[in-house]
């Protein structure tokens, strides 16, 4: 690690002090360059406690908070994200390798745009009607904190996903203690500080460190009231084990494979655009990407040939960075899983890799954009979520083996519908086993939508009103006027 001239000195949020980790070095990595970053403390266990602790004290005053006052909150830390929009975006894309016009275009400007809506939201939540369901006693429901909540965040849209627990967490009035990946932390540790200037003592915590000290030390603890993860299945089932302990309430957002459902009679430019874009977004490395495309038999041999042509146009690794389609990987770990994903599959008698499939020769975690095609729904580059640049096609007689074969995934989260026939498609829509099924179209979240899985994906919502709910707890008051 001696080659690593910059040690990052106050990096943790405790109580509203910016300090320094006193756990083990970690190292940070470009993974555009594979050249070392930084190096930053993780948290202690006492700082862990600390961080606890503080999110304690402060929800004594944080939860008795208007939603008007919390909203405003909010809109000062969306405002924030719009005056330091750019220097967020090139952290962001230097520890990610993302190319920058990506991050600039779409992340920064959603993470903010989730505060604003939680600013608003929280405002005009729905609830029933109080009234005299039992005579002479009025009932009312009252949403209330749920206390300090545990957000541990993945390392594919960092920032992004750091406003997606954050902003409905402290909307419906709990505190939070807050971990970044350990390979992507940098802008949620630039974040900490801008947090630091508008939000009171406590409210924001702010560990660094990996899952195996300080994340698991966050999720066994005794004063979290509740754990929300977005990441691996594995960690998710982590999760559930030191929950069921002290019984915390659990929000998960977990893998995905995407299946694409394309009918003969669907509009295939737009199929091959949209899976050329959203296949290979952020590498790949996206839980909702277009990764497996299932299509109907009339259509799949021109959508193989058509999406080769495109997909051997993505650009990646190239100096101007408006010219990138697509980064690297985030380490060298995950290109290594990706490459092995594809060599098991070449490895098929009945696969064909129509593009891609080597790992190129820069320096950087690169992984060619690849097309695989003739895999059959029980392979396991259909079945187990690759987080990478690669997608994959099978054909299938009819839209009811689409169906069948889509809803055979042990995850649940994104699906979509390709047709020329609404009633087609709706009639699939309502058969899929999805937490979201777009019809001819992929990937787009806005705000105001649910984002959730069900079956391994996890369960709970980030995105929307809904997900006030995860955040809040649900009482009943009746009064007897007898
Ligand atoms: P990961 O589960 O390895 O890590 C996610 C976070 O959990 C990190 O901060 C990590 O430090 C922490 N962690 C790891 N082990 C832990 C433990 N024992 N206790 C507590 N925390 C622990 O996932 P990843 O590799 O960073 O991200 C990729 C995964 O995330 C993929 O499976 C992907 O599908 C999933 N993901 C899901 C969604 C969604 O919305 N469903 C979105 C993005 C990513």
């Amino acid at each position: 690690m001696s080659d690593v001239s910059i040690t990052y000195s106050k990096e943790l949020l405790i109580n509203g002090e910016l300090i320094a980790g006193e756990g083990n070095l970690e190292k940070i990595v470009n993974p555009s360059t594979a050249e070392d970053l930084v190096l930053i403390h993780e948290a202690s266990g006492q700082q862990i406690d600390a961080g606890v602790k503080s999110a304690q004290l402060a929800g004594k005053m944080w939860s008795k908070t208007t939603p008007k006052e919390r909203a405003n909150y909010l809109i000062k830390i969306a405002n924030l994200i719009d005056k330091h929009a750019d220097y967020l975006a090139r952290l962001e894309a230097l520890n990610c390798g993302k190319p920058l016009h990506f991050v600039i275009r779409d992340e920064i400007p959603a993470a903010a745009d989730v505060f604003r809506f939680f600013a608003g939201a929280v405002r005009c939540r729905p609830s029933p009607t109080a009234n005299e369901y039992l005579a002479a006693n009025t009932s009312m429901i009252r949403m209330a904190p749920i206390g300090v909540v545990a957000a541990i965040t993945p390392w594919n849209y960092p920032l992004m996903m750091a406003a997606w627990k954050l902003a409905p967490a402290l909307a419906a009035g709990n505190t939070v203690v807050f971990k970044p990946s350990e390979q992507a932390p940098l802008t949620t540790l630039a974040f900490a500080k801008l947090l630091n200037e508008v939000l009171p003592p406590g409210v924001v915590n702010v560990l660094f460190g990996r899952g195996e000290s300080v994340g698991s030390n966050m999720i066994k603890h005794s004063g979290v009231r509740m754990v929300t993860l977005t990441g691996d299945i594995s960690t998710g089932q982590k999760v559930l084990q030191a929950a069921y302990r002290t019984v915390k309430r659990t929000h998960l957002e977990l893998g995905g494979k995407a299946p694409v459902i394309v009918l003969n009679d669907a509009d295939l430019n737009k199929v091959i655009k949209s899976v050329t874009k959203y296949g290979y977004y952020n590498a790949g490395q996206d839980c909702t990407a277009a990764c497996h495309i299932y299509a109907e038999k009339g259509i799949y041999e021109r959508l193989v040939a058509d999406l080769a042509d495109s997909v051997a146009k993505l650009k990646f690794n190239q100096e101007e960075d408006k010219q990138n389609d697509l980064g690297p990987l985030i380490s060298e770990r995950q290109r290594n899983s990706v490459a092995s994903f594809v060599e098991r599959a070449n490895e098929l008698p009945h696969s064909e890799i129509l593009v891609g499939g080597v790992v190129p020769n820069t320096s950087g975690f690169f992984y060619q954009p690849t097309l695989i095609a003739g895999v059959r729904m029980d392979d396991e580059i259909v079945q187990r979520e690759v987080f990478g640049p690669v997608v994959s096609v099978t054909c299938c007689e009819n839209e009811e083996q689409a169906v069948q074969w889509a809803n055979q995934s042990e995850y649940g989260l994104a699906s979509s519908v390709w047709s020329g026939s609404i009633k087609r498609a709706m009639r699939i829509a309502s058969q899929l086993e999805f937490g979201c099924t777009w019809i001819n179209n992929h990937f787009l979240l806005p705000s105001e939508m649910p984002h959730g899985g069900l079956k391994r994906s996890g369960y709970g919502n980030d995105l929307s009103m809904y997900s006030l709910e995860n955040y809040s707890m649900m009482r009943h008051i009746m009064i007897s006027h007898d």
